[in-house]
């Protein structure tokens, strides 16, 4: 009888375990692995790709997408610290709401890697690893400038800005790298924002959601361009621009009479490399996810070793409390041109995927 109980607990243990998410731990422990949302494409291909190098390093794996609800998220990780995972891995949704959470893991003795994100208002994380960010939003303005012809000396053209997520820092580093690059051009009038509208204060997109983006932007149209032509769009992720194209499509944008304006977006998201080669979406940038699971696995175990944690910037991001420790990987611009070469050259896409 006892021993019927402990079988039918054991079980209960089991589905419990398996209806978590969690994989069983290996010689080298689990890691907790938090990532935001399974709504974009990209946190998906995240969380694959760490799963697998964590798998092939010896590790466990726990692996949780909280769908952008900030308890859920809370809820995970406390989850994760209770069960002693050795490393919590997170993409935060709001980068200022884990301190609590992250002092108990400190308080246990676990590390903590901001992924992609950087975790603010904490001291209690210990290294990050992302992309350069503030590359990101040059690329991105870098890409309208070439495609309005700027350079050439073309001009004016009018131009609408949208932000990311307030609550997530990259956003301010996405709008002020773009900035560098668009601000002489407002400036000097070659560049002119009909709304007005500048400043994450007023061009932030909550949640990155593109249902927000589409709207607003149906709300700058009927506004401020029924008698004028927009002539570019600077915005951060592919989930937005295609919402803003939507949006535009539907005052009839994107016909040889009324071309597209030159749009810019963010992560090289199937649906966009489509709108790319279809002539609308003008160009995305991409960054590897591969490369990024590879380093946060190599920062893991490093800092499990007790051995020398590859970073190579230790300057920029100040989390408000201290300034973490990063390894800042190179995006890359892709557009009309380069996409197959970048793409599906890498083998991060095949062909079919795009093309069918
Ligand atoms: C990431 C971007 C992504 C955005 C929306 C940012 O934190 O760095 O790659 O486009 O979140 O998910």
């Amino acid at each position: 009888m006892k021993f019927l109980k402990s079988l039918v607990a054991a079980a209960a243990l089991g589905a419990l375990a398996l209806s978590a998410g969690a994989a069983s731990a290996q010689d080298k422990g689990t890691i907790g692995i938090s990532m935001p949302t399974k709504s974009s494409a990209r946190w998906i291909a995240d969380g694959d790709n760490m799963v697998k190098v964590f798998t092939e390093k010896g590790y466990g794996t726990d692996l949780q997408y909280a769908e952008d609800d900030i308890p859920n998220q809370l809820a995970q990780i406390e989850n994760m610290v209770t069960k002693g995972v050795k490393v919590l891995v997170i993409a935060a949704i709001d980068g200022t709401t884990l301190s609590a959470v992250l002092q108990q893991a400190h308080d246990s003795g676990i590390k903590v890697i901001a992924y992609d994100r950087l975790i603010r208002d904490s001291a209690n994380v210990d290294y990050y690893a992302t992309f350069d960010n503030f590359q990101v939003g040059v690329i991105q303005a870098d890409s309208i400038v070439d495609g309005l012809g700027l350079k050439d000396g073309k001009g004016p053209f009018n131009i609408e800005l949208f932000g990311g997520s307030p609550d997530d820092n990259n956003a301010f580093f996405f709008y002020d790298g773009a900035m560098s690059v668009l601000q002489p051009y407002i400036d000097s009038g070659k560049l002119v924002v009909q709304s007005g509208q500048m400043g994450m204060d007023k061009v932030g997109t909550l949640r990155w959601d593109g249902a927000v983006a589409q709207a607003r932007m149906d709300n700058l149209l009927s506004a401020f361009y029924t008698d004028k032509r927009v002539d570019a769009v600077l915005s951060p992720y592919d989930g937005l621009s295609i919402g803003i194209l939507s949006s535009l499509k539907g005052v009839g944008y994107g016909t040889p009479e009324q071309p597209m304006p030159i749009v810019s977006g963010q992560d090289a998201e199937v649906p966009s490399i489509k709108s790319m080669i279809a002539g609308e979406q003008y160009s995305t940038v991409f960054k590897d996810t591969r490369e990024l699971a590879k380093v946060t696995a190599e920062m893991v175990d490093a800092l499990l070793a007790g051995k020398d944690v590859p970073v190579n910037d230790t300057k920029t991001y100040d989390n408000g409390v201290k300034v973490v420790p990063s390894y800042l990987l190179k995006p890359v611009s892709v557009g009309r041109d380069n996409w197959e070469e970048i793409l599906v050259g890498s083998g991060y896409y095949t062909k079919d995927q795009i093309t069918q």
